[in-house]
């Protein structure tokens, strides 16, 4: 069973696919809207997301890029048309697989299924390593020099999102967005306060940096601190 969120605007679609994949043991979420299907997608944190191209507010490449923006949710694309450079472009942008519409449920399923037993797959060890720094999105444990860090939620969170992005600014926007589901409006101060709780646990501060760096205007990069590996 998969915890599901089908993003599609045609209902004639939508409600016997949502009842079909219930029959296959799955729970289903569903927007009509892309704008609230990110919402969801951020919200509720699916296992896997069905995501039609064709959607009124938003167009579907531009809803996967949002997606990719911010988290590693699975997604499958449902296009309207068997176009190869389409197929490829939507691949290119982070689709994990695809379906030609019309297609069935039980396609559908299976295409769930394989998709979701890859991630598992590569779910394995996804532990990042910056310098000293050991993050392990698994058992959410934090090392820095192999000693135990504890974290808040939100502190490990933000940490491993920007280790995700190690060398590069991050915007405070961007971490509103993927750390606290916040992508419209909230306040900078949120990231600046847990920004600093998290240097006095890596033992460094915004005087002093080692590996967590603000770029005035910008946004927050962490980087291995020089002279280190
Ligand atoms: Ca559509």
């Amino acid at each position: 069973m998969a915890r599901l969120l089908l993003i599609e605007d045609d209902v004639a679609i939508r409600t016997p696919l949502i009842r079909a994949l219930r029959e296959r043991g799955h729970a289903v979420a569903s927007s009509s809207t892309a704008m609230e299907g990110v919402q969801i997608a951020l919200n509720d944190r699916p296992d896997l997301v069905v995501l039609d191209l064709g959607l009124p507010d938003l167009d579907g490449r531009e809803v996967l890029r949002m997606l990719r923006a911010v988290s590693a949710v699975a997604v499958i694309v449902a296009t309207a048309v068997d176009d190869e450079t389409e197929i490829v472009g939507v691949l290119d942008a982070g689709a994990d697989d695809y379906l030609v519409k019309p297609y069935s449920a039980g396609q559908l399923d299976a295409r769930v299924r394989a998709v979701l037993r890859r991630g598992t797959l590569a779910a394995v060890d996804q532990t990042i390593v910056v310098g000293q720094l050991r993050i392990d999105p698994g058992t959410r444990e934090v090392r820095l020099n192999d000693t135990l860090v504890e974290l808040a939620p939100r502190e490990f969170d933000m940490l491993h999102h920007l280790a995700t992005r190690a060398g590069q600014v991050v915007t405070k926007r961007e971490l509103l967005t993927a750390v606290w589901r916040i992508p419209h409006g909230g306040s900078d101060k949120t990231v600046d306060v847990h920004l600093s709780w998290l240097r006095r646990k890596l033992g460094e501060s915004a005087m002093e940096p080692r590996y967590l760096h603000t770029v005035r205007g910008v946004g927050v990069r962490l980087s291995v601190p020089a002279g280190s590996w």
